[in-house]
């Protein structure tokens, strides 16, 4: 018999679903929930064994705001929520809100830092199980005795209107050179050509973190930040490139089981553009944006 490593079972991905009948997951695999863009909006999601977040978690990253997004992220059943920031979450890039906040807070006034952190990383949201990464890598244990998990997580997106956490494209390059090889990579921005798509046609996703992935390859990537791209896809590894794959395509390819796939999520969970239309969707985390959930074997 041949020595090759054991086949590895395939993900198992649910886009669309109703929650009262989602089946669960099967022995010996993880399930991840996946959100994102959330801005300090409430629905319904679905437990699981870990909770990710893909950034966006509030509107303009208010005390209010992120006292509205942590109680809720505190209240949700699973063991683990790797969280991080996006282009809205302004108070978290310190040294751009130093010099931006009245812009934007100049009625309610420059907003308390210290008070977001505690909300985010203090006692009560270590207690909840909520790891929020900023350009770093956690490893975490999913379920008691299960394997550990490694996570990297930034919360970058290229340029847009000078918005936090925005880098020039030319600078896209030497940010995804420190991404780790890790199981789970979360990005607040999309690689180029995958689930990127505005309303207006452009693929507005990092061209240097889709030249990136070859070489990661985590076993699952979330993203977020293009709303009308929401969508999930299973990519095999097979010659080695990454597809070109947006919300209207089929959830995977050819995938085999001795070869390396990346799960790629954009769970957006704002109703936005084309699909808003077709699912004729209004609320958050609603029809056609639904979280999406991701079945992985340990
Ligand atoms: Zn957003």
């Amino acid at each position: 018999m041949s020595n090759t490593a054991s086949p590895s079972p395939k993900p198992i991905v649910y886009v669309e679903y109703d929650p009262s009948s989602l089946p669960p997951a099967l022995p010996n695999y993880t399930r991840f929930v996946c959100i994102a863009d959330t801005h300090s909006h409430e629905f319904y999601v679905p437990p699981g064994d870990v909770l990710l977040h893909g950034g966006d978690l509030t509107n303009t990253g208010t005390v209010h705001n992120f006292e509205k997004t942590m109680e809720w992220l505190y209240g949700m059943p699973h063991n683990v929520k790797v969280i991080i920031g996006g282009n809205h979450d302004l108070t978290l890039h310190r040294k751009w809100y130093d010099d931006n906040w009245d812009r934007w807070h100049y009625r309610i006034g420059k907003q308390d830092i210290k008070t977001i952190m505690e909300l985010i990383k203090g006692p009560k949201a270590k207690e909840a199980g909520i790891i929020y990464l900023e350009d770093e890598k956690t490893t975490f244990q999913a379920k008691e005795g299960g394997r550990f998990w490694s996570a990297y997580g930034s919360p970058w997106s290229p340029w847009f209107y000078d918005w936090a956490f925005n880098y020039p494209r030319e600078e896209g390059e030497k940010l995804v050179s420190k991404f780790p090889k890790t199981d789970i990579l979360l990005t607040h921005g999309p690689p180029h050509r995958i689930f990127d798509r505005t309303s207006g046609g452009d693929y507005a996703g990092c061209v240097d973190l889709r030249n990136r992935l070859p070489i990661l390859r985590p076993r699952l990537h979330v993203f977020g930040h293009i709303h009308e791209a929401h969508g999930a896809y299973i990519h095999s590894w097979k010659d080695g490139s990454c597809p070109a794959v947006q919300n209207d395509e089929a959830i995977s390819e050819d995938v085999q089981d001795n070869i390396d796939t990346t799960v790629f999520v954009n769970p957006a969970n704002w109703p936005m553009g084309k699909r808003r239309a077709d699912y004729g969707t209004r609320e958050f985390g609603g029809e056609g944006f639904q979280p999406i959930v991701v079945d992985i074997v340990d």
